[in-house]
């Protein structure tokens, strides 16, 4: 599933292609993704020129001079395909640019979405009215976080992927953040020292700077056939390595916590 770090890199590699070009055609191919797409998306963003490209949590935004916001979520398994050789049944949106590019957003399993806001409106879109500051930016510091975790009992791991509290953080990447800034993943939040939560507040946007630039590593090659944005091999201190020795000399576990599976090291992680 592509987390904050994949959309942003999929933000950049899209930039490359589409700032400042005329869009000469987008077309959806499907009525709906996970919800409707607005049926006059493809008219309304025929002819303009992309001026901005920006995302929000998990969200990709393309703004056009005309005032409106392309909204796009990747959902479980989307992408987008630079000048792919030929269109599948599971591109559902395209678009040309005036300098002979073709993009196809491709979503197998369709848990994405496509939306148009009016760009003046996005800060007061439903779907971003209710989501807390980005993880990069500054507004996360530990004061922050002891305010929001204040007399909270739930796991500290829980309220960090409620997005009310910090928008598009996403399971690998809280795993990640707790073990650098050494908290047990199960410990009520309200619990957790100021000072591991300073920790933490600085952990968290550096696991995701760092996967930020894995990515964007990969973009070279964007205008390559069939380029895929987006996704990348990634490697991680706990993510996936249950079993695995810890740095510490302890042992990586794994316990599923919200339905969701949570990697830690109980040995140095309190
Ligand atoms: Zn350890």
């Amino acid at each position: 599933m592509p987390e904050l770090p994949e959309v942003e890199t999929t933000v950049r590699g899209l930039e490359r292609v589409l700032l400042g070009r005329r869009l000469t055609e987008v077309t959806p191919r499907r009525a709906d993704l996970r919800r409707a797409i607005p049926q006059d998306l493809g008219q309304r963003l025929t002819g303009a020129r992309v001026v901005r490209l920006h995302r929000r949590a998990k969200y990709g935004l393309v703004d056009s001079d005309r005032g409106d916001t392309l909204v796009f979520h990747l959902g479980m398994s989307g992408r987008w395909r630079i000048d792919p050789g030929e269109i599948g049944a599971h591109d559902h949106l395209i678009i040309a640019t005036d300098d002979g590019h073709r993009l196809a957003l491709n979503d197998p399993r369709r848990f994405g979405s496509l939306d148009l806001v009016r760009t003046e409106g996005l800060a007061v879109w439903p779907a971003f009215m209710a989501i807390g500051p980005e993880p990069l930016g500054g507004a996360v510091t530990g004061k922050w976080l002891k305010e929001r975790f204040a007399g909270r009992v739930a796991a500290v791991k829980l309220l960090l992927l409620d997005q009310r509290i910090v928008a598009g953080l996403g399971n690998i990447y809280v795993c990640e953040a707790l073990f650098r800034a050494r908290i047990d993943p199960r410990k009520a939040a309200g619990r957790v020292s100021r000072v591991r939560l300073d920790a933490l507040a600085a952990a968290i946007p550096a696991v995701l700077e760092e996967a930020i630039a894995a990515g964007g590593s990969t973009l070279r090659d964007f205008a390559a056939p069939d380029g895929d944005l987006g996704y990348f091999s990634k490697t991680f201190d706990v993510y996936g390595r249950e079993g695995k020795s810890c740095g510490c000399g302890g042992v990586v576990k794994r316990i599923v916590q919200g339905g969701r599976s949570t990697f830690f090291c109980p040995n140095c992680q309190r």
